[in-house]
């Protein structure tokens, strides 16, 4: 039999070649390729608009602004974080010489357990670092009465959560600063880019100094500093992508919408509904199987399905605290994260983006649906 097309589990967002060409044309003119050029600081004008935030810092990547951000609020000791989420999010305090304190997530979000954190807290913890896991938001009012209970800082990496609001505010507004990833996989891409996004003009002056090797003007080096810019030619990409990025958005919802219908009545098979007063972005579309019910187990049912040539992906398995760097910690033991384990152990991400067709959905759908 004819194998068929593959779907993968996303597609980036292009921008339209002959518009790039148009904003190529000008950057070549301008002849000011990078640090802080036209585009960078009009993206981060329109970013700040679109997303409703006072204040953003454009990045190279979605790593480094939470770097930086750890290195800016001068964070040391233990760091409250989930090991449900991309390992970027744990590398970011390794690499400030942090050790993460892992607490299990919340079953019903995937986020964080906001009653964990208490016990959790030492002398040595100096802040909370939760992610809004799939987009879906922390309870961002709880992690604040703990954290300003115990005068922790918080730093959301928000690398899913582009665009998602609460009851009209935007999400990234919450905590002490929030990252985003603009990498390619993500809602909205520069290809490889992030930001970081901050409530006042002193943190952003001070972010865009570190991102800069640290430097304030010609002869002042405030700090050690990364190199973290991003270029023009990423910035107009961005531009151009922010044009479009509502209708992603839209067509993502459709599929979920879809995917919802069908799935609604299959035994075995459960997933996420939207939250009540939440705008969301629909950046991923995490269905659990629970292999009694269902019949099959979590990988029986992927590697089906990648038979088929329909490539869903196991986001988070396996979780960050089972990597070699971090299995030792003490927080890592899996009898702490029975929540975190068993999501990383049922989950699979079905195909999300913007251009999946209806017969795509449909083939998706099939691979579950008919065992
Ligand atoms: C993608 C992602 C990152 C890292 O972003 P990059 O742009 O790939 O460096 C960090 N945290 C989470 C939760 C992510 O999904």
């Amino acid at each position: 039999m004819e194998k068929e097309k593959i779907i993968t589990v996303t597609s980036p967002l292009l921008p339209d070649l002959g518009e790039l060409n148009k904003l190529l044309k000008d950057i070549w003119n301008r002849k000011w390729i990078t640090n802080n050029g036209h585009y960078h600081q009009e993206l981060e004008k329109a970013l700040c608009e679109y997303l409703k935030v006072p204040y953003i810092s454009l990045f190279t990547n979605g790593t480094l602004p939470l770097i930086t951000a750890l290195q800016a609020l001068r964070i040391t000791g233990e760091v409250i974080t989930t090991p449900y989420s991309f390992v970027a999010t744990t590398h970011s305090l390794w690499w400030n010489g942090i050790k993460p304190v892992f607490i299990d997530i919340d079953p019903q979000t995937g986020n964080m357990d906001p009653d964990k954190i208490e016990a959790a807290i030492t002398p040595k913890t100096t802040a909370i670092m939760p992610v809004h896991v799939y987009g879906k938001p922390c309870n961002t009012q709880r992690i604040k009465e703990i954290a300003d209970k115990y005068g922790l800082k918080v730093i959301y990496d928000a690398a899913h959560a582009f665009g998602v609001e609460v009851n009209g505010e935007s999400i990234l507004n919450a905590g002490d600063m929030s990252t985003l990833s603009f990498h390619a996989t993500k809602v909205y891409n520069t290809i490889e880019g992030g930001a970081l996004v901050m409530h006042d003009a002193e943190t952003k002056k001070r972010i865009d100094y570190l991102k800069n090797f640290g430097f304030a003007n010609e002869v002042t080096v405030v700090a050690p500093g990364i190199n973290s810019k991003m270029d023009e030619v990423r910035a107009a990409y961005g531009l151009l992508n922010l044009r479009q990025v509502d209708a992603a958005i839209e067509a993502r919802h459709q599929v979920a919408i879809k995917y919802r219908e069908a799935l609604r009545n299959v035994e075995g098979i459960t997933f996420f509904d939207d939250m009540p007063g939440v705008k969301h972005n629909y950046s991923y579309f995490p269905i659990f199987v629970d292999a009694e019910k269902y019949g099959m187990t979590r990988d029986e049912l992927y590697f089906k399905m990648k038979e088929q040539n329909v490539l869903g992906r196991r986001y988070f398995y396996p979780l960050i605290s089972t990597f070699s760097t971090y299995r030792g910690l003490e927080s890592a033991n899996p009898e702490n994260l029975p929540m975190s384990h068993k999501m990383a152990d049922t989950v699979i991400c079905l195909p999300m983006h913007h251009a999946l067709k209806e017969e795509d959905i449909e083939r998706v759908l099939k691979t579950i649906i008919n065992k």
